[in-house]
């Protein structure tokens, strides 16, 4: 995480996966909470856990700074992004590959970023889903035909053969996990692949 850090990544992105939402247990508040301690850089937390309701406010007393609920977990996802600000946190919407844009529609005036799975989420190392383009398109041409300001961030199969086409299609927040981590070259080298990725691409924003 820490060379992630000194290689200029802008967040750090922890999945919160709970066995229920998704097969896998990672980690909870605690780990967070010693996340927070190791770092300067703001936390992107991301809930893939039942009920998330129940959740946010441990999150947010561990240092999260922006915290993402996915629709398919709350059936009451306006008042849990409410509840997420008022802890004083960035709210965020996650959606999965299979879940339509119309239902987040209702809630994009009030979230700071959409969280656009690329692939199913529950275990890194999943190849890109490129059906999703079209959905961040989408999300883009929504955001313009609304006037709204919320970031799109996209989580999933990202790496220099795909940073490039979603920062097209209109994402400006791109999560990388295997790419990253997983490079046999080190974080470093991984990181400047994928800025090298984007660059030519790459709008003011
Ligand atoms: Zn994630």
């Amino acid at each position: 995480m820490r060379a992630a850090e000194r290689a200029g990544a802008a967040m750090i992105h922890i999945d919160v996966m709970d066995g229920r939402f998704v097969p896998e247990i990672t980690m909870g508040p605690v780990v967070v909470r010693a996340v927070r301690r190791a770092t300067a850089l703001p936390l992107d937390v991301h809930l893939m856990v039942v009920e998330p309701e129940r959740q946010v406010r441990a999150f947010a007393e561990a240092g999260a700074a922006r915290l993402a609920a996915h629709v398919e977990a709350s059936p009451h996802l306006y008042q849990t992004i409410q509840q997420i600000r008022a802890l004083g946190v960035e709210p965020a919407v996650a959606l999965n590959p299979a879940t339509p844009l119309e239902e987040i529609e209702w809630v994009l005036p009030v979230v700071t970023a959409v969280l656009v799975m690329t692939v199913e989420p529950g275990s890194g190392g999943q190849p890109f889903i490129p059906e999703m383009l079209a959905k961040i398109r989408g999300l883009a041409d929504l955001r313009r035909s609304r006037g709204l300001g919320f970031e799109i961030a996209v989580d999933g199969g990202l790496g220099p053969d795909t940073a490039s086409s979603v920062v097209q299609a209109g994402a400006s927040v791109l999560v990388a996990g295997t790419a990253v981590f997983g490079a046999p070259d080190g974080v470093d080298a991984a990181m400047a692949r994928l800025r090298a990725a984007v660059r030519p691409v790459r709008r003011p924003s």
